[in-house]
């Protein structure tokens, strides 16, 4: 695992089979470990979509060889794809809401990729409905929108769920990530409930994201700083399948970011304020499997840390909560 023992041909060929560690602020007796995303030539988990859902959609032909790729994206998945494309022959366009980090935007565009920023306050929507605009205007072009299309949550399924199940030799006992299109999650509990039915799953969000409303649960909607995750329109987050998931636990910006800086200073870990989230939310679940208040297969939790907080620099993710900026 993770150690690319043999040379490769391609930096394709790097994607995935990053390292599972294990993150010590837990209970004794439930460990919990988190998948290390940044350990993908892009550094991040969308890289693991990028090459898979290009991939597939030029084998099925929904994408022409020499095709143009056009995808709405807070960024990560624009460098994943950018990396794909660059190297499968395909041009690529992302567009991103303005207020995504300048470092994610400035790599897509190192990688050969053009991007068109969208008003902030058009949201996510804004970009998804600039994209397929644009696709129209071209006549080799495809939108592969993550937001909705199954290859994304598949790539999770073929890969992560069982990179994790190899890792931990089967003994999972929860899966805890956060949501953005909610494809990490959605592949790895469809995997995970496939190896045991009563996997504990749940998904993360901020606090003031409304996928909790998915469950059932009230949800108030505001602004939060953490990125990457979360969602204003559930509408639009029709990868999320509730049946596939136990709970959503909302993490607040300061909770994220105080456990973003405990792990850079105790356990070593450069992530950023997704993983944060994901770092809260997984203790609290291990904490109740071993209070007994979870009755999970196994006593162990898996996460994921999707990207590093190298990305978010020059938005103050190291300087105090205030500072920090969305
Ligand atoms: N964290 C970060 C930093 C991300 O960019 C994303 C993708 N939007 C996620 C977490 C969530 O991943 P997914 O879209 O698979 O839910």
């Amino acid at each position: 695992m993770t150690t690319h023992e043999r040379p490769v041909d391609s930096v394709l060929e790097t994607i995935g089979r990053t390292p599972l560690v294990r993150i010590h602020d837990a209970p004794a007796e439930v460990p919990i470990y988190a998948k290390l995303e940044t350990f993908n030539p892009g550094a991040s988990v969308k890289d693991r979509i990028g090459r898979y859902m290009l991939e597939r959609m030029l084998e099925r032909g929904d994408l022409p060889a020499g095709g143009t790729v056009i995808e709405p994206t807070a960024g990560n998945t624009g460098i994943g794809f950018a990396i794909a494309a660059g190297q499968l022959g395909v041009d690529a366009v992302f567009v991103v809401p303005e207020r995504f980090s300048l470092e994610k935007q400035q790599l897509m565009r190192a990688l050969g990729a053009e991007v068109i920023n969208t008003p902030t306050e058009d949201g996510m929507q804004g970009a998804i409905d600039r994209a397929h605009s644009l696709a129209e205007e071209l006549d080799d072009a495809v939108v592969p929108q993550q937001f909705s299309n199954p290859l994304n949550a598949e790539a999770h399924y073929a890969t992560t769920g069982p990179e994790i199940y190899e890792a931990l030799e089967g003994d999972v006992g929860a899966v805890v990530a956060g949501c953005g299109t909610a494809g990490t999650l959605m592949g790895i509990a469809r995997y995970a409930r496939e190896q045991n039915s009563e996997t504990h799953v749940v998904a993360v969000e901020p606090e003031g994201s409304l996928y909790g409303e998915f469950l059932g649960e009230a949800r108030e909607e505001g602004e939060y700083k953490i990125e990457g995750i979360g969602t204003h329109e559930p509408e639009t987050n029709a990868l999320f399948d509730p049946a596939l998931v136990d709970d959503v636990y909302a993490v607040s910006d300061r909770a994220a970011h105080d456990e973003l800086e405990r792990l850079a200073r105790e356990e070593g870990h450069l992530v950023a304020s997704s993983a944060g989230a994901a770092s809260i939310a997984a203790r609290r679940v291990a904490q109740r499997i071993a209070d007994g208040e979870i009755d999970a297969p196994y006593d162990s939790v898996v996460t994921v840390f999707p990207d590093s907080s190298e990305r978010y620099l020059s938005k103050g993710i190291y300087r105090p909560f205030e500072e920090w900026e969305n």
